[in-house]
């Protein structure tokens, strides 16, 4: 059996008026993530390591942000073809470990149920990107 392991690093400062999304999921916040694209932090890192895991280089070569192309775009959909990239050279991902650092405590006075959304996260990027195999990329 062979095994490769990749590592991903991504940061996004936090700003007012943008959404804040993880993994694909837009977690209700008054501050969000800035970025080129939907500046998915988590999805980007977890691409990262695939690409590195296989020495394709970064996300930033596939998806430069100086692209007016990708300015909001859908990072799951990114990691769809992250994903296509991968298995083209007879690889798949078979475990994802990730670790998010946030800059701002969750304040509400209602708290997320993170156990909640993590289970939402998991399912958007495990499922989200195979809902969405028969999109096309422009
Ligand atoms: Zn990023």
């Amino acid at each position: 059996m062979n095994i490769r392991i990749g590592n991903g690093y991504d940061i996004h400062r936090l700003v007012p008026d943008r959404p804040l999304i993880l993994g694909g999921v837009n977690i209700p916040h008054d501050l969000g993530l800035l970025g080129h694209s939907d500046a998915d932090a988590l999805t980007h890192a977890i691409m990262d390591a695939m690409l590195g895991a296989l020495s394709l280089g970064d996300i930033g070569h596939y998806f430069p942000p100086s692209d007016p192309k990708w300015a909001g775009a859908d990072s799951l959909l990114l990691l769809q073809q992250v994903d296509q990239l991968i298995k083209a050279r007879g690889w798949h991902t078979g475990n994802i470990d990730s670790v998010i650092v946030a800059e701002k405590p969750y304040n509400d006075p209602n708290p997320l149920d993170f156990k909640k959304v993590t289970e939402e996260v998991f399912i958007s990027i495990i499922n989200g990107y195979r809902k969405r195999k028969n999109r096309t990329f422009s």
